[in-house]
């Protein structure tokens, strides 16, 4: 059982490019103060920013653009050697003050309404488990949302994006210099620095630092084992 829908449109769009079809799906939190601050910012023609949902507090899920249309949530982005994440994506919005005015947890009722959506969304556009995205997956460099808060062990457990469980497969010996190989082979941008640290945000959120570890090593190779990337 999900929240309300709500058609709150959003003149912040264009077309997609020749060819691109939605096959990323990435998740953010408003960050700002209340959900009537992100909504109407979201839907300013002055802001130029939009995303294809809004998820509020409650579970009410307010649409905002066309699915075929590209939105304007992701900015200068990159995953899996592809540019123009707004071209080749759909944006959720999720309510939360974030790092800046107050971050807090997820409501389950939130969480819930998310689950329902993307199950949707990644059904519609046939979107790959691991192309279910954070924005600072895809901008590690500028972007911390949705944040180490955000449950992302509860959204893969209702069938939205992975959550790794490494094996023996994946313990042995490891060094610093082959984890951006690594980060690259599942899509992170292998020259940013601080794709790790993105990572852990997403994947070992009780590490996050930055700084490479055992644990974050084999959770890395248990995505790429089950993903086959
Ligand atoms: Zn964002």
């Amino acid at each position: 059982m999900t929240g309300a829908r709500i058609d709150r449109s959003s003149p912040n769009h264009g077309p997609r490019p020749d060819g691109a079809r939605a096959e990323l799906l990435i998740l953010h939190y408003t960050g700002m103060p209340t959900a009537a601050h992100a909504l109407s910012r979201l839907c300013d023609p002055a802001a130029q920013v939009s995303a294809h949902y809004t998820v509020d507090e409650d579970g009410t899920v307010y649409a905002h653009v066309p699915e075929d249309r590209r939105a304007w949530h992701a900015g200068v982005s990159r995953w899996r050697g592809l540019g123009d994440v707004n071209g080749r994506s759909i944006g959720v919005e999720i309510v939360n003050p974030g790092h800046e005015f107050g971050y807090r947890p997820f409501p389950a009722v939130q969480m819930a309404a998310v689950a329902g959506l993307c199950r949707e969304i990644v059904a519609r556009h046939g979107i790959a488990a691991a192309d279910v995205l954070g924005h600072s997956d895809v901008a590690p460099a500028r972007k911390e949302d949705p944040g180490e808060l955000f449950d992302w062990p509860g959204l893969a457990a209702q069938g939205v994006g992975l959550w790794p469980t490494p094996s023996q497969d994946d313990a042995g010996p490891w060094s610093d210099s082959e984890i951006p190989a690594l980060l690259g082979r599942y899509g992170y941008d292998p020259a940013e620095p601080k794709a790790l640290l993105a990572f852990q945000r997403h994947f070992h959120p009780e590490k996050l630092g930055g700084a490479p570890d055992g644990e974050t090593v084999r959770r890395l190779r248990a995505l790429l084992r089950t993903t086959g990337r």
